[in-house]
């Protein structure tokens, strides 16, 4: 069989090492320079560094199976993450029920019932109780007023900016729970990362595809999906920069995000395509600061001060061996803002401007003499946002056009995105397509 693949991140990837391992012919087309997606690398130091901050939970064992199949397995390493809250002006440490219980801006009470309500949400495997009501009011309701206004809104406020108070306590229960298996009883938690960092897994991926006799094309944006008589017949496509060609496939696999899927196929059955129209993503925006010395001693640091331009900070050097990239420190200052926002839209220079200030407030004797570069990147269709009874409104992977499959992070659910997922959901919508076909 032959199958066309839109998309040459983690989902894209994993649905071509699915079909050529299985005898098939696919052909990824990836639109940008590189592999990966949302987890592709660029050269810091030497080293190659996610533009987004990137780690593997223990419970993301799809991913660690093709960190493997692909022979990358001795780059895994399993390291202490040390998480930290920033809240009324300094860093708490935030990464075992210790901590939280002496985490005094709770009074302790209010700590005692956070920790019970959070060790319960570990332990509930039903997702459905949580579809119908939003984090906000569930974890108002029952963790109480403080620990809400002082922990979960500004957590949900970070991830999911005006839209905090929309978000399904699904989420919140998949975040909760699914992070218990990265942490033994009372122990911190560890995560995981490849050595040789996820650009390399998933330029190695491409490698494999290639020798398990597929394709694969960087720099070769898909303009549109093919159908005719409701049935996609294939794509077209500019592959290496030449004039745009129409390839005739026996299926398709879009991975893009929802509303770029809309685009490639314009006759779309208007149901679905209302479903799709409704997904709705924010992007992430990231300055990554090259320091000559460490800005705090976390790994992971949510900030819980509406004061700070920035909702988490995340130092990769204090989990990941720094002689990687040259020696030097790296920080991730993030966002999750709308594509319409002034913060999106600001300029790379002005927004580190705004930043700088901050980083006083996290460590007192910061200098902006530290910082000897800095980068820049947004990531669009970085966050679905996952509102209540989201389960209703998951568009199918199998699309009212015959042999054109959609398989994208709006279909994850419960849990959130991430890259485990993305694999997970490649192979499986690519095994769906050898299914349909056998079944004629
Ligand atoms: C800031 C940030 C931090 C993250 N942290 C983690 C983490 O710690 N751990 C984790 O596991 N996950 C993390 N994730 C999530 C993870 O990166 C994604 O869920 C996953 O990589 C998505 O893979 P995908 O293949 O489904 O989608 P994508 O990576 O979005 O891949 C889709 C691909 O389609 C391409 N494309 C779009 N349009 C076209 C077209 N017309 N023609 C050809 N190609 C096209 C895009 O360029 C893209 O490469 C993070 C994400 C972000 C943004």
């Amino acid at each position: 069989m032959r199958v066309g693949i839109i998309g040459g991140g983690a989902a894209g990837l994993a649905a071509a090492l699915e079909l050529t391992g299985k005898g098939h012919f696919a052909e990824v087309f990836e639109a940008a320079p590189f592999l990966g997606g949302q987890a592709s690398t660029f050269e810091v130091g030497g080293g190659q560094l996610e533009r987004g901050y990137h780690h593997l939970f223990v419970s993301d064992t799809d991913m660690v199976d093709l960190i493997d199949e692909v022979g990358l397995g001795d780059s895994m390493e399993w390291l202490e993450s040390k998480v930290g809250l920033f809240h009324g002006g300094r860093i708490w440490d935030f990464a075992t029920p210790m901590d939280l219980l002496r985490f005094s801006p709770l009074p302790l009470v209010q700590r005692v019932r956070l920790g019970l309500w959070t060790f319960l949400l570990q332990k509930t495997h039903n997702w459905r109780k949580f579809e119908d009501v939003t984090a906000a009011e569930w974890t108002r309701r029952h963790m109480g007023e403080d620990a809400y206004r002082v922990i979960w809104e500004p957590m949900l406020r970070g991830k999911f900016g005006d839209y905090y108070d929309q978000v399904s306590m699904t989420w919140l229960w998949g975040k909760i729970y699914l992070r218990v298996a990265s942490r033994k009883r009372m122990q911190k938690e560890r995560l995981g990362y490849p050595m040789c960092s996820f650009g390399k897994v998933f330029d190695v991926c491409g490698e494999r595809i290639v020798e398990q006799g597929g394709q694969v094309h960087i720099g070769a944006a898909v303009r549109r999906i093919n159908v005719t008589d409701g049935k996609t017949t294939g794509l077209s496509a500019s592959v290496d920069g030449g004039p745009e060609q129409s390839i005739d496939y026996d299926a398709v696999i879009a991975t893009t995000p929802s509303n770029i899927f809309t685009r490639l196929v314009p006759d779309l059955p208007a149901d679905y395509r209302g479903v799709l129209e409704s997904a709705r993503y924010l992007s992430a925006v990231l300055v990554i600061l090259v320091l000559d010395r460490p800005l705090t001693s976390k790994y992971w640091l949510n900030v819980a001060d509406r004061a700070l331009p920035f909702v988490g900070v995340i130092e990769h050097t204090n989990m990941i061996d720094r002689s990687l990239y040259g020696g030097r420190h790296i920080v991730y200052l993030t966002n999750y803002p709308d594509r319409e926002s002034e913060l999106y839209r600001k300029e790379p220079a002005e927004l580190l401007e705004e930043f700088v200030p901050y980083l006083q407030r996290l460590n007192p004797d910061f200098k902006r003499d530290w910082i000897l570069e800095y980068f820049h990147h947004r990531v669009d269709g970085a966050q679905p946002i996952i509102g209540v009874n989201y389960s209703e409104r998951i568009p199918d992977h199998r699309t009212p056009f015959k042999s054109l499959y959609l398989a994208n992070t709006t279909q994850i659910y419960p849990e959130d995105r991430g890259t485990n997922y993305s694999v997970r959901m490649g192979r499986q919508v690519a095994r769906m397509v050898l299914e349909d076909e056998s079944r004629g």
